[in-house]
């Protein structure tokens, strides 16, 4: 089977302010490092629109309208001192929700061996009821919960290697006893949340905080010691992705230090947990990550190991 990739030029006109590190030119690069004809074998779909009552899965209704609300006819608005919308950010933010909702049915209807989302704004920072670290809508959690809720499911993974703590998605699922979230982070760093004893209402909820400049090593350690072996007790019959690519020693928001092969390497073990436990079914969406070569060639590592994978 295939890895599915969807996108959609809608993310071109989530635009924020000048010298904004989450911008349109974070698309265009993930955009022309898949063109390569090494990414030929992708099956390439637009990322849909996401359906309203998907949103409302994870979102209470007066949030979503709260969103809608502050889109602005021209120019920016502001939802808190880092966190922007534009005139076409709710279509781009509801198309990353679309994106990750069809991955989810593509692959759970074995349409694709696995799926990535590449579509921004990110999700992982927006929690049930407040847009924050350019984040509107939690799309991995809404996708988490369109596997357990459309699809019936009866558990799920989530796993986020982002280097910020996906705070939004650990809040949405706290107390889904269905899902894991276990997330790598760097600690100290924004949002501040993810410490080790925040273990969710169902003890559903693993953080593996990471010093600064740490690299490699300790981040392949708490893959391999801590984050897949709770993912393979977990049993889960999804595994759903955070990628994030900022903890790349060139990215201006951190201080992790990974490589380019470090991405390479965590999604394919993330992989080899999913062949264990759910056959290999994994759907992947986009993050954070703000150094536009070292996003490019993370993207293109990570898609690039679930292609292999996919077979
Ligand atoms: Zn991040």
């Amino acid at each position: 089977m295939s890895t599915l990739l969807l996108s959609h030029p809608a993310s071109l006109e989530h635009v924020t302010p000048p010298g904004h590190p989450e911008r349109v030119a974070r698309y265009q690069a993930i955009t022309q490092a898949l063109s390569d004809p090494a990414f030929d074998g992708l099956i390439r779909k637009e990322a849909p629109m996401g359906d309203r009552a998907e949103v409302l899965r994870c979102h209470p209704e007066d949030y979503v309208a709260r969103i809608e609300a502050a889109i602005p006819a021209e120019g920016y608005r502001s939802l808190d001192a880092d966190t922007h919308v534009s005139p076409g950010s709710l279509e781009s933010a509801m198309r990353a929700v679309g994106g990750n909702c069809a991955a989810v049915d593509a692959v759970l209807a074995g349409k694709a061996g696995n799926a990535f989302t590449a579509m921004r704004p990110p999700g992982h920072h927006a929690e049930t009821a407040t847009a924050m670290g350019f984040c509107l809508f939690g799309s991995v959690a809404i996708a988490a919960k369109r596997a357990l809720d459309h699809h019936g499911l009866g558990r799920v993974a989530v796993i986020d290697f982002d280097v910020h703590h996906g705070n939004g998605t650990q809040d949405l699922l706290w107390s889904e006893g269905r899902a894991l979230f276990a997330s790598s982070h760097q600690m100290p760093l924004y949002p501040g949340s993810g410490a080790a004893h925040e273990t969710g209402a169902h003890d559903n909820v693993l953080n593996a905080p990471l010093d600064p400049m740490t690299g490699s090593a300790q981040m392949r350690a708490a893959y391999d010691q801590v984050i897949l072996p709770a993912v393979r007790d977990w049993q889960p019959e999804l595994i759903l992705i955070s990628a994030g690519f900022d903890a790349h020693a060139d990215d201006p928001l951190a201080n992790l230090n990974w490589t380019t092969e470090d991405f390479a390497w965590v999604t394919r073990r993330i992989c080899e947990t999913a062949d264990a436990v759910c056959d290999g079914r994994v759907v992947s969406t986009l993050e954070g990550g703000y150094d536009l070569g070292a996003l490019a060639e993370g993207t293109a590592a990570h898609v690039q190991v679930l292609m292999e994978v996919a077979g």
